[in-house]
């Protein structure tokens, strides 16, 4: 469900043709649907309205300032994953109250910075960090609260390198030892251990691996209570998929109804931190066709959008759908829709069948707002694309492109010294 749709066969966002803002603003062009992401995050939070809960929204699937001061208005929260981040979420207007903060390698001027701003929980992810967080909270005079990831274990049938919570993977507190882990942040004075949580990879189509967290967490939970912690909260991650193609997802409403009875004997607050299912809907990447070439047995449209913008179906194998912005007719046929980057893994889509195309067209690579820009370099030299985030028929850019002299800034300013 978004509000990308079709009027006389022309594509739209919200209450404005796509090809005028692909014709004011330029491609590459990032366009997000704010009712888009905002009806997102209203299911989850209407989902589940019954168990009390917190949405700590990801900022890693998409840290633009317009998208996370619009969620934080609506009282979301943030989940982050690093300093910058955290100082991304706050200048926001996230609440600190409402921020988690997840990650194997936190360094010590990032745990400064979390305790120095007071967040609900840093979910610490092996013993060493426990007792580095304890130090600088201790030098700080402050005690920070903090919940256990742990690594449950399961599998959630997604992508290889969309799993965090197999026993392989680098994530979380393993199950063997957090008695240990207890035992240590029971003797530690700067931390107050106050919460579970695990994250067991992305989009995640079904309840069954979450189902089997939560059985395992609720063994970690009554054990820590056992020995005296005050667990409020159950941090379940996110996870939740979206349709990129033919995938059929759980709904928020499915995703409640599957889960909701194992957590509610327990007497704790829910935290949930989607990225993908709040944002991944809501936004498309615009390209434009710059040549289309016949090579034997294949045919290649050449956009100026490509890996460096959405780096997803060459890391992921991603399959997201593309179309035509402008109204489309004639024999489709089938191509290859490449970017200009020099890799031959630097496509959008493969085998795709595309009505006819030529130079100058514009084209719309659908569900890009999860892990699209966030995930965009400068490789190649190619400066980042403007990002502009639509609402009813009102237009903001929410990122200007980068120029070429941006690319050149940081190093000519270093070039005295
Ligand atoms: C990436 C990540 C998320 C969000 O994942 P989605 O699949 O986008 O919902 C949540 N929590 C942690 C710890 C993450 O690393």
């Amino acid at each position: 469900m978004d509000y990308f749709h079709r009027k006389d066969g022309a594509l739209w966002c919200e209450d404005v043709p796509v090809a005028d803002l692909a014709r004011r603003f330029g491609t590459p062009l990032y366009v997000y649907s704010r009712r888009t992401f905002i009806e997102h995050y209203d299911k989850l939070t209407h989902a589940f309205a019954g168990v009390p809960h917190r949405i700590c929204y990801s900022v890693k699937a998409n840290g633009n300032l317009g998208i996370l001061r619009a969620l934080a208005q609506r009282g979301c929260g943030a989940d982050v994953v690093s300093g910058g981040e955290l100082h991304r979420a706050l200048v926001a207007g996230m609440s600190p109250d409402r921020i988690v903060y997840s990650g194997v390698g936190k360094t010590v001027p990032e745990l400064e910075l979390a305790v120095r701003t007071g967040i609900l929980a840093v979910n610490v992810e092996n013993v060493e960090e426990l007792r580095v967080l304890s130090d600088i909270a201790v030098r700080m005079g402050r005690r920070q609260g903090c919940a256990f990831r742990v690594n449950p274990d399961v599998d959630p049938h997604t992508h290889d390198y969309l799993t965090t919570g197999r026993a392989e993977n680098k994530f979380g507190i393993a199950l063997e030892d957090v008695g240990q882990a207890a035992d240590l942040a029971a003797s530690l004075p700067g931390v107050d251990l106050i919460g579970l949580d695990f994250h067991i990879g992305s989009q995640i189509l079904s309840s069954g691996p979450y189902q089997a967290a939560l059985r395992q967490a609720r063994q970690v939970i009554e054990a820590l209570r056992g020995r005296g912690f005050p667990i409020h909260h159950l941090d379940i991650g996110g996870g939740l998929a979206v349709r990129y193609d033919h995938e059929r997802p759980m709904t928020a409403d499915q995703f409640h109804d599957d889960i909701a009875h194992l957590v509610r004997d327990l007497d704790l607050e829910l935290i949930l931190e989607p990225g993908r299912f709040i944002v991944g809907p809501a936004g498309i990447l615009v390209g434009q066709v710059q040549f289309v070439k016949q090579v034997p047995g294949k045919r290649f449209v050449i956009v100026d959008a490509g890996m460096n913008d959405l780096i997803r179906p060459a890391l992921y194998e991603a399959v997201h759908r593309i179309e035509p912005v402008a109204p489309s007719s004639g024999q489709a046929t089938m191509a290859d829709v490449v970017g200009p980057i020099c890799e031959s893994g630097d496509f959008l889509g493969k085998d795709r069948m595309l009505p006819p195309l030529e130079r100058g067209d514009w084209v719309a690579v659908f569900t890009a707002g999860a892990y699209g820009f966030a995930m965009a370099s400068n490789y190649n030299q190619r400066p980042r694309a403007a990002e502009v985030l639509v609402d009813g028929g009102r237009i903001m850019q929410v990122r200007r492109r980068e120029t070429w002299d941006d690319l050149l800034a940081l190093e000519l300013e270093s070039s005295d010294s």
